[in-house]
């Protein structure tokens, strides 16, 4: 593997952007000497002399080791002391940086390989058990498509908003690529939606069966299903199949029903299945998951849905599934207007 730290001579960590070759360098693992190569094209690294069983001549691609060396030097930059590649002997982890901002240390990883959900977690687990904090930047294979489930897993805090950290190799910088958040669609969108759900029958065949079972038609979905979430991340299921369950669940409930505040959040978090996001600290997710939440509750309230009471909320009006889907189209544009 290449590598971009190494002991000199007297014991001391250098980094090969600052070494010379000709001087005898070991590896801080297994004490080899290493060989330092120094190019033209690419940013200088160490590597072992020989094929070894050394942890750390373990195959790492020259991707990786650019982004690491270009990070260190953009957290130096920024002044956050920026040390690559540290062993963390009580947790057995080498996270790829080490900053510090302060009395506070945070482990930066860049993830340029796939990575189990349960090592991630794992390696989360490790840095919060010594107080860490930690950041993960993606590299380009992460950079185009990036499924539900992984979003999910890479999804952090972005000054509070949910974003996934990307790390731009060909201009040495962060790309912070926002995920968008639950809001309620414009009529137009309610207009697409519902032809797309006549187009395809057999899309979302589940929930279908759900909404059929209930005595409805799912393309005659009340408006208030209707959202903007292109890629669900907070949630095993999709934004507007989770806005299904709540409808179906509150016409369960008699008109004039009454609930505290309290009550209320609770109700509405036992029709949430949250996926677990590993890279949010348990404030943000708390954070974003109260979010969802108050928006489709700001929502259900401004369509006359839910009122409001003294001690909290209470069900004002049935919502409405329509008998057919030129009605369901009457409707979204009188709501329109
Ligand atoms: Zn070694």
């Amino acid at each position: 593997m290449l590598m971009l730290v190494a002991k000199n001579g007297q014991g001391q960590l250098v980094y090969a952007w600052q070494s010379k070759p000709g001087r005898a360098y070991y590896c801080p693992e297994c004490g080899q000497p290493l060989r330092l190569c120094v190019g033209t094209q690419k940013a200088a690294y160490f590597a072992h002399r020989r094929r070894s069983s050394c942890q750390l001549d373990q195959g790492e691609s020259s991707q990786h080791l650019t982004g690491k060396h270009q990070m260190w030097q953009w957290a130096n930059d920024h002044g956050w002391r920026p040390a690559l590649e540290v062993y963390l002997p009580r947790i057995q982890q080498r996270p790829d940086l080490l900053l510090s901002a302060g009395p506070e240390k945070v482990a930066m990883e860049f993830q340029c390989s796939p990575l189990s959900f349960e090592r991630l977690c794992q390696r989360n687990a490790g840095y919060q058990q010594l107080g860490l904090g930690f950041i993960w930047y993606l590299g380009p294979r992460y950079r185009h498509k990036l499924r539900a489930v992984k979003r999910a897993q890479f999804v952090q805090n972005y000054f509070g908003q949910p974003a996934i950290f990307l790390w731009d190799l060909n201009h040495c910088r962060p790309i912070y690529s926002r995920v968008a958040m639950t809001t309620a669609a414009s009529s137009r969108l309610m207009i697409k939606q519902t032809y797309h759900l006549c187009y395809y029958p057999r899309a979302q065949v589940n929930l279908r069966q759900r909404v059929y079972q209930a005595g409805h038609l799912l393309n005659c979905c009340p408006l208030q299903a209707h959202c903007h979430a292109p890629t669900p991340f907070l949630m095993k299921e999709s934004d507007f199949s989770w806005r299904i369950n709540v409808l179906l669940w509150l016409e369960k409930m008699p008109l004039h029903y009454e609930w505290t505040q309290d009550k209320w959040w609770a109700s509405i978090q036992r029709q949430t299945r949250w996926q677990s996001c590993p890279c949010l600290s348990t404030d943000s997710r708390r954070h974003f998951q109260t979010w969802q939440l108050q928006e489709f509750t700001q929502e259900l309230l401004a369509t006359y849905i839910l009122g409001r009471n003294r001690s909290g909320y209470y069900l004002k009006q049935q919502p409405v599934w329509f008998e057919n889907v030129s009605d369901k189209l009457n409707a979204i544009t009188r709501h329109g207007e």
